[in-house]
């Protein structure tokens, strides 16, 4: 517990030690400013230019990929997951090791989200990841999916949660968490929150918020006074999270709260759905001060880019890129397809045609269809390499666009072109 004389809103000396500068606005066709910016993110391992997308690698890894295949691809950063290296292999093995980017051999700058997420959904998620689609907010608070065990609980102080491996009992609360990432020792961490969900009710949602504020100062108490006692550790940010599921007053009273406090950039996090997206992080954008960084967790669907991006979305990350090329679906300008299709088996054209990375260079559909099917890991490789270029890429032309004022027209051109619904047109169908 913090200090009774502690306030949250007083600077640390060594938060000089990390930066956010905002470069170029985004501007209406009127020339009126509009949420977007570009901007640099600065950390002890390197900056961010931001708008950023940054690469998910759960467990200290960017699955099927290399560091240098990482870096390669261009991501400039890397996000880890707290509640997994806690468990696995362990906090203290990161630390003994020099921290998440020497252990995972990874030198550009990194994340770790606090675990709230993952703790929190083993407890209200219907799936392991909560469902956002199915919304019932006449559901009871604890509602726990039928023939499932609850597997967290949370109180005042924290959270109790059965590990996912093996069942056996942990706690987590603002301070473990913060001790947890001080040392997993990433550049970039989050506040530990409570999640909630669209199912909800909204006095659960108030209840939860003010729960969270109080986690916030907890958090940044604790924070301060790891940062003084473990002496010549690079300087770790933390970002607050911003929790208020679609409620705009509880959003914009989250902004204002953990706004006034000393942390170095925010994360909006929670429950979001896709049709509210850009309406909840405009408002988080009006709110939360104008020179630190925001981080939307979890998004990477190209319409969904274009909108945080547009309503003041700094970075963001998601799973999906490596994730659905694990399954042999590959992005590409004209949306979405899977490569197991029998078209490809004779298709030697790249994944895209002109396409930068390292896959398109130098292999065709009809290889990586083959790999495929064969079973081959190279194909997991191959495909993840991709689909992270084409993300990372997007939001570079997108950051591009906004410095040459032409943010909407190429969100026009992408959109039009990805969403447009008609089958792949690169190569030539198998007869
Ligand atoms: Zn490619």
């Amino acid at each position: 517990m913090p200090q009774k004389n502690f306030d949250p809103s007083n600077q640390h000396p060594r938060q000089e030690e990390f930066g956010f500068e905002v470069g170029t606005r985004l501007t209406a066709e009127d020339g009126s400013p509009m949420l977007g910016r570009t901007g640099v993110i600065r950390t002890p391992h390197g900056e961010v230019k931001t708008p950023a997308f940054i690469a998910v690698g759960t467990k200290a890894t960017v699955k099927a990929l290399t560091p240098a295949q990482v870096k390669e691809l261009g991501a400039q950063a890397t996000l880890s997951n707290a509640y997994h290296l806690y468990l696995q292999p362990g906090a203290d093995i990161l630390d003994e090791a020099g921290g998440l980017g020497k252990f995972m051999g990874w030198d550009g700058p990194t994340f770790t989200d606090s675990g709230g997420f993952q703790v929190m959904s083993l407890g209200s998620g219907f799936k392991k990841v909560i469902d956002m689609k199915s919304v019932d907010q006449s559901g009871p608070d604890d509602a726990v999916a039928p023939g499932k065990e609850r597997l967290a609980n949370v109180d005042e102080d924290g959270v109790w949660f059965k590990s996912h491996l093996d069942g056996t009992k942990h706690r987590f609360s603002p301070e473990i968490s913060m001790g947890v990432q001080h040392q997993i020792g990433a550049d970039i961490m989050f506040a530990f929150d409570e999640l909630t969900t669209l199912q909800n009710s909204r006095g659960y949602q108030v209840e939860s918020l003010e729960r969270t504020r109080r986690w916030a100062e907890r958090c940044i108490a604790e924070h301060f006074s790891l940062t003084d006692s473990r002496e010549g550790k690079d300087y770790q940010a933390l970002f607050g999270v911003i929790q208020g599921a679609q409620y705009e007053d509880l959003r914009r009273k989250a902004c204002q709260d953990l706004g006034a406090m000393a942390f170095d950039g925010f994360g909006i996090g929670g429950a979001l759905e896709k049709e509210n997206l850009g309406t909840i992080v405009g408002w988080c954008s009006e709110e939360l001060p104008e020179n630190k960084p925001r981080h939307l967790l979890g998004i990477s669907e190209p319409d969904d880019i274009f909108t945080a991006i547009e309503n003041g979305a700094d970075t963001f990350d998601c799973v999906s890129p490596t994730r659905v090329a694990r399954n042999s679906a590959f992005y590409t300008p004209w949306g979405r397809f899977n490569l197991s299709g029998a078209r490809y088996k004779r298709d030697f054209t790249p994944l895209v045609e002109g396409c930068e990375c390292y896959a398109c260079k130098n292999f065709t559909r009809a290889y990586i269809h083959h790999l495929y099917k064969a079973k081959e890991l190279l194909s997991h490789t191959l495909i993840s390499i991709h689909n992270e270029h084409f993300t990372v890429n997007l939001v570079e032309s997108a950051r591009q666009a906004i410095e040459d004022g032409t943010f909407f027209q190429l969100k026009e051109q992408v959109l039009s072109s990805y969403y447009a619904g008609k089958p792949d047109p690169q190569g030539q169908p198998a007869a």
